[in-house]
């Protein structure tokens, strides 16, 4: 008996740990698909891309650990200094209405956690994102490259100001809403290019999309009411930013 169990109890013990591995890798993989199917496959986004890569992204390690239980809700997550990271369903539908190609160099203002970045780099061949936070741009960078995604870089700075060293960019993304969209960063916008944006005030937002003609052209539409942190001045930070 002694023997039979020794030699049994190692094999079972191999095959327990190797199957906690395969199932177990991601804790959180039966979580993220549920999110995938029910909040942004049955409200319609049905970009095959978008969605290969709402389910690539582990959500969970870009939120802050307290709050990691509410990584898959249905809703707006905080992750300090005032800003929250968009529910999953917001970033699936900006990421389509992008329309983001392998080629593309994209400029998102309102780095946050890291999320969206991470999200786009995977559909885009470089993601500039600038963050005007200093302690969130550094957080974000942190995790972004302890993940692996070495196609971002964050920057700490005023999105109003744009990045004219990087310019022009085939896609444009805001992630914070303006009350108006910033001239700025229209102009930075390439020919044939795209911008996604909250525009409004704090009570009353629109996701609206951009997009410029090869000509140069300029046509605007509305998508949803949606309601996102206002775009802070940069001016709140410019001593810091001067340094
Ligand atoms: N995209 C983020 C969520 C961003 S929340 C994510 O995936 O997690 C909006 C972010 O915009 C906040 O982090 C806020 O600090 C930042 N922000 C606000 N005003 C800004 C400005 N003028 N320039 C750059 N970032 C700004």
């Amino acid at each position: 008996m002694g023997t039979v169990l020794s030699r049994v109890a190692p094999i079972s013990i191999a095959m327990l740990a190797a199957a906690a591995l395969v199932l177990g890798a991601d804790p959180y993989a039966a979580q993220r698909e549920r999110m995938v199917r029910e909040q942004i496959e049955r409200r319609g986004i049905r970009d095959p891309e978008v969605l290969r890569v709402m389910r690539a992204t582990p959500r969970h390690l870009f939120i802050p650990e307290a709050v990691r239980s509410m990584a898959y809700e249905d809703c707006p997550v905080p992750i300090g200094f005032g800003a929250t990271i968009s529910e999953p369903y917001i970033v699936a539908l900006m990421t389509q209405l992008l329309e983001t190609a392998k080629n593309h160099r994209v400029l998102e203002i309102g780095t946050g956690s890291g999320y969206q970045a991470a999200v786009l780099a995977q559909l885009a061949s470089r993601v500039y994102s600038i963050e005007i936070v200093p302690e969130l741009a550094r957080s974000a960078r942190q995790t972004l490259s302890r993940l692996g995604y070495s196609n971002i870089v964050v920057r700490e700075g005023d999105g109003y100001k744009g990045w004219a060293e990087q310019a022009p960019f085939d896609r444009i993304i805001l992630t914070a809403a303006p009350p108006d969209i910033p001239q700025t960063l229209v102009d930075e916008l390439a020919p044939g290019g795209r911008l996604v944006a909250p525009v409004g005030s704090l009570g009353w937002q629109e996701l609206i999309v951009i997009e410029k003609s090869r000509a140069g052209a300029i046509r605007r539409w509305s998508v949803i009411p949606v309601s996102f942190m206002p775009m802070r001045p940069g001016d709140e930070f410019g001593e810091r930013q001067s340094r």
